[in-house]
């Protein structure tokens, strides 16, 4: 065992030594790798999304107009996860930009935040035929970039839009109406579950739920 390390140990100052020959006198750190959780990260969101380029990594590609990354500030302390681009959004290339959107954007002035100061985003960035549910092969394909996306604006807390977006970052199936308002951990981050805007815009006597929810989270920020 001992052996061993000393093995590994002498080829480690090897190839330091050989990187050192090639001019390359400091490593990458945990810091600098968005891939892993909990990790601050000195990459940018223009970096991800460069990373990104002209997706065609799933089937979406095939019909959508925009790819729809996301948009706000990339210091915010909330971000807030969709589930998908809609036609206006597929349209403009930018989240919450519909119906659903102007209820969103006046949810979050009931907490006297202006909607540049979060960062919002969805599950998937390409939308999909017939605003159908994403896919599993879509959502594999597209949640690295909304996670590396998590990873560089480090949000303190994530509020989960609608069913969907609640289930696939909690990785559960559980329902929405027993989620809704309950504080979950992904990475470190507390994660909020509320009502999607749509759902509110069918059902406008559930805006009471989301309405506490919002409280919930303005207080946490507050805290913060
Ligand atoms: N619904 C979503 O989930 N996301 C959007 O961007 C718009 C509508």
């Amino acid at each position: 065992m001992d052996e061993n390390i000393n093995e590994l140990i002498s080829d480690l100052k090897t190839y330091l030594e050989y990187l050192k020959g090639m001019g390359i006198v400091s490593l990458p750190t945990s810091e600098m790798k968005p891939d892993e959780p909990g990790q601050s990260t000195m990459i940018t969101l223009e970096d991800v999304r460069k990373e990104l380029g002209d997706c065609k990594r799933c089937k979406l590609h095939r019909g959508r107009k925009t790819i729809v990354f996301g948009e706000g500030n990339e210091k915010a302390t909330l971000m807030l996860i969709g589930e998908g681009p809609g036609y206006d959004e597929d349209v403009q290339g930018r989240p919450f930009v519909g119906r659903a959107g102007q209820l969103l954007t006046k949810i979050l002035q009931s907490i006297n935040l202006p909607r540049e100061e979060v960062y919002i985003a969805n599950i998937i960035k390409c939308r999909p035929p017939q605003n159908r549910n994403p896919e599993p092969d879509e959502i594999q394909s597209c949640s690295p970039f909304l996670m590396k996306q998590i990873r560089v604006i480090q949000p303190k807390i994530i509020c989960a839009l609608g069913t969907f977006s609640a289930q696939t970052l909690l990785k559960t199936d559980v329902k929405i109406s027993a989620l809704r308002g309950k504080l979950f951990d992904l990475e470190g981050i507390k994660v909020i579950p509320t009502y999607h805007p749509a759902f509110l815009l069918r059902n406008p006597e559930r805006k009471r739920e989301v309405w506490e929810d919002m409280k919930k989270i303005a207080e946490l920020l507050n805290n913060a």
